[in-house]
């Protein structure tokens, strides 16, 4: 059964949440209410990252978890705080992008797609929750948003060779890689870096879950959906991808280590299009949630 992990925050507080069996709960106060019964065990605290490989271990763990829950009627002590919002999952000390992995992305772009992987980074600082916005600059010309998939690395990978490549993912989670269309030809045609394009604030949704690696049967099987005010605008498979998740870990770990948290974003479908202020973006993909992003202007 689906078991997912979630950073939730107020203006007071922030934690780690778990969903298992259609209900959303406290990971740190379910473990406290478990204490008082098991004892000595059971771990204070779980960090996110920790509670992901716990879950790839034991896969049922949440569902035993909740139903003790349910059974002894501690669902009030373990809810989460009133008006709470989604956090982002992860905190990565780098981003690794994959540019031109969906031959139909590459050939909107008017790209052949690359002999090998072909990456660059993405800043940390773009990053942003679910439901948070958008924020387009003015004057930097057509934005476009790109549903890609997140490899959450769990392990440190330096070197690593594709056989071994899986054994170092952590989990999955949704990331939308916002573009700065013209700002990005332009600069480029000149020969400068995608950094600053790719880089600005807000320009890197991302979540809403962390889903453990042991949930996702096949990642190289899930639909990629994303909508714009409810209008279809890309879909695709990441069966498609032209280089496989270990391929990249392989590829990209060769010249720098992935430390636990890194991000590898594997690649955006064809169907890109400009966004403008009043937006609502909707990037889904199979078991991963959906990740909504309302678009504004600074
Ligand atoms: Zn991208």
């Amino acid at each position: 059964m689906m078991s997912r992990l979630f950073i939730y925050y107020t203006a007071e507080d922030s934690g780690v949440g778990f969903e298992a069996d259609g209900m959303q709960l406290s990971l740190n106060a379910a473990l406290k209410v478990v204490k008082q019964e098991a004892g000595d065990e059971i771990p204070d605290e779980l960090g996110i990252y920790e509670a992901a490989i716990m879950v790839n271990q034991k896969p049922d763990i949440f569902n035993q978890l909740i139903k003790y829950i349910r059974e002894t009627g501690k669902e009030k002590e373990c809810a989460l705080p009133q008006g709470w919002e989604f956090g982002i999952p992860v905190q990565p000390t780098k981003i690794i992008a994959i540019g031109r992995n969906y031959t139909d992305h590459a050939k909107e772009m008017n790209n052949e797609p690359p002999k090998e992987p072909m990456f660059f980074s993405k800043l940390t600082s773009s990053m942003t929750s679910n439901k948070r916005p958008v924020a387009i600059p003015e004057g930097v010309g057509r934005v476009d948003h790109e549903i890609e998939l997140a490899v959450i690395i769990g392990s440190t990978a330096t070197r690593v060779s594709q056989d071994k490549a899986m054994d170092h993912v952590l989990g999955y989670t949704i990331f939308n890689d916002i573009t700065a269309r013209d700002m990005q030809k332009e600069e480029g045609a000149k020969g400068k870096p995608w950094t600053r394009a790719k880089g600005f604030d807000t320009f890197g949704p991302c979540g809403p879950y962390l889903v453990p690696k042991v949930m996702i049967e096949d990642p190289h099987n899930l639909e990629l959906e994303l909508r714009v005010n409810g209008e279809v605008r890309q879909t695709g498979n990441t069966g498609d991808m032209v280089f496989k998740i270990p391929e990249l870990i392989e590829f990209v770990s060769d010249s720098c280590t992935l430390f636990p948290g890194d991000v590898i974003i594997t690649g955006t479908p064809a169907g890109v299009s400009p966004l403008k202020a009043g937006d609502v973006i909707t990037a889904g993909i199979d078991n991963l949630g959906l990740l909504e992003s309302p678009v504004t202007s600074r």
